[in-house]
């Protein structure tokens, strides 16, 4: 668990925003800057955890939407924004809503998905796969989206789960700030729990907003990110996963 100093718990204290103040270091600001490039470029996780604060949740989701939005507007004024004009009055909140509520609401457990688990009655033993899962996150490190499709698989060792469940499961952990190595074995963990199995594969194909619409502006590139665990660290196993994943999507 990270937690800088007094400035995690002072965002109203302007030296809190000092990056030589909050690590310690004795960096000036350009060595600061670069560093935190440096940081953001290499999309680096330090945590498959998603690291939080011990006191998270210690407020409430209004509170949380008044104090965002208070910070936001703030923002803006220091870029220079008229607050004022009838077209950007209400982003300041309407930020604080989507952030809280809507793409940042999967840092809180309380909205984890509650899959129900089912016997496996037909005795299907072979792989199941959901292919195409939307994924839309976001890039922890610049805060701009990340888009693509997740591939999820596992083979049911006598418990079955709702197909729907899988793409929620993707969707909460896709709800946070993220990286998307954390998000791949974070879904893969995930699975593995609820499935009561290790034979779950987990594959992440994704653009990055951050790479393609600012630093080296690549709108070609995208990542894919993966993890294999019981059966599917079988060559044989993942050989027909990606086969199927590789074959062009149903149509209806
Ligand atoms: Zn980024």
């Amino acid at each position: 668990m990270k937690l800088n100093g007094t400035s995690s718990n002072t965002p109203s204290n302007g030296r809190a925003l000092d990056g030589n103040h909050q690590n310690g270091h004795s960096l000036n600001g350009h060595q600061h800057d670069e560093l935190v490039d440096e940081i953001g470029d290499a999309h680096g996780a330090t945590s498959i955890d998603t690291p939080m604060r011990p006191d998270a949740f210690a407020m409430d989701d209004d509170f949380k939407i008044d104090l965002i939005e208070e910070h936001f507007r703030e923002i803006m004024n220091i870029l220079g924004l008229d607050l004022t004009d009838d077209s950007l009055k209400g982003s300041p909140r309407r930020v604080a809503k989507m952030y809280v509520k809507e793409v940042f609401s999967g840092l809180n457990p309380a909205n984890k998905p509650k899959p129900t688990l089912f016997e496996n009655k037909f005795r299907y033993n072979e792989m199941l796969v959901e292919k195409d899962i939307t994924v839309q996150t976001y890039c922890e490190h610049h805060f701009v989206p990340i888009l693509g499709k997740a591939h999820v698989a596992y083979i049911s060792s006598g418990k079955v789960i709702g197909l729907s469940k899988l793409n929620r499961i993707v969707e909460y952990f896709c709800k946070r700030p993220q990286v998307q190595e954390r998000l791949t074995v974070q879904i893969a963990d995930e699975l593995k729990r609820v499935l009561e199995t290790d034979d779950v594969a987990v594959i992440i194909d994704a653009k990055h907003l951050c790479v393609s619409t600012r630093g080296v502006h690549d709108v070609n590139s995208s990542t894919i990110t993966s993890s294999y665990s019981g059966k599917f660290a079988e060559e044989a196993t993942r050989q027909e996963l990606l086969r199927y994943v590789s074959q062009p999507g149903v149509t209806i």
